[in-house]
């Protein structure tokens, strides 16, 4: 039943540039609706520069909450009241909690990755995995992996400006976690092997094989792919990339990215809510589109 917008109705936003390409609206709206909540999500283009506005409205018009995109998810962390751990050690976020004017930050990224794979019945804890990529996408699942108890994480990226960065970022990740973490540059084929069959999770985390590039995989050798390494790619378009293709030809559980959408968007709703999104509808939903 299609719910009435009254005076009472509370609003829960996107805040990105851009963002109205974003399916957010529809996973939020259908779930507000088939739980009966009285509020409604919008996404709106926020410019850098109206960025501490835009959160404060959060305050002033007393919204329920937001999601948050590119280009805000750093940028962020400084005009929130507090932050949840895994927020803190990320260094991004990518929801607010309006807790009576006091803005909490969260990034439910990672959490919403780590649900993901349940939903293959692969376990990491306690484990080693490899992830090809060190972006905004892989810290958030460096680090709830980390925090979650993954055993050992092999990062492999690019040997670019951003290296010793990453380099720093990741070693503060580790000291504040159990986990041991390592980084070594992706063109480095022989240490990328010794990870990977180490793993039993290789993650893709970069953009390498989103659509038109689609025929490319940021695996080169794809002869270190084995059935008991699932693989899971952060990308949805296409559903299947070069990548889980390989991979799948020799058996290995294998999911894409938009189980890890629709879990942070999950994460989120419950956040907000105190209530289950309905994943199920959620899923199909956005199958769909
Ligand atoms: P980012 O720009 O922060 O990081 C990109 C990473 O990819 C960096 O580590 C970079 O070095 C690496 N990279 C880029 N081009 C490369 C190349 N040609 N070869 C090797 N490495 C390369 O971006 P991000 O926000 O981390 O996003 C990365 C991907 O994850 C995008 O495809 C994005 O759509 C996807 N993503 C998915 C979800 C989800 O819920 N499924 C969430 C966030 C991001």
């Amino acid at each position: 039943m299609k719910q009435m917008i009254t005076g009472h109705t509370r609003l829960a936003a996107l805040f990105a540039k851009p963002a109205k390409h974003s399916i957010s609206p529809a996973m939020h709206n259908l779930s507000f609706e088939e739980q009966g909540i009285d509020a409604v999500y919008l996404a709106f283009d926020v410019e850098p520069d109206d960025l501490a506005a835009s959160i404060q409205s959060i305050r002033q018009l007393d919204l329920l909450g937001v999601n948050l995109s590119m280009p805000h998810k750093m940028a962020a962390v400084a005009l929130m009241d507090e932050c949840s751990p895994a927020a803190e050690l990320i260094g991004a976020i990518n929801t607010i909690v309006n807790q009576e004017g006091r803005l909490i930050g969260h990034n439910t990224d990672g959490i919403g990755f780590m649900r993901a794979l349940e939903d293959i019945q692969v376990s990491i804890i306690g484990d080693t995995m490899t992830v090809i990529g060190a972006g905004g996408a892989a810290t958030a699942i460096i680090s709830q992996a980390a925090l979650d108890g993954v055993k050992t994480i092999h990062v492999f990226n690019r040997k670019d400006e951003f290296y010793p960065i990453i380099q720093e970022k990741l070693t503060q990740i580790a000291q504040k976690t159990a986990c041991e973490i390592t980084l070594t540059d992706l063109e480095d084929q022989m240490a990328l092997k010794t990870a990977i069959d180490q793993s039993s999770l290789l993650v893709n985390a970069t953009g390498v094989g989103m659509k038109p590039n689609d025929t490319v995989s940021p695996l080169k050798d794809k002869t270190l792919l084995r059935e008991s390494l699932a693989v899971y790619d952060v990308i949805y378009n296409p559903r299947e990339t070069q990548l889980l293709k390989d991979a799948k030809a020799v058996g290995a559980k294998t999911a894409n990215g938009l189980s890890m959408l629709l879990y942070q968007g999950a994460a989120a709703f419950e956040l907000w809510t105190g209530k289950a999104m309905p994943v199920e509808k959620v899923k199909a939903l956005i199958e769909s589109m």
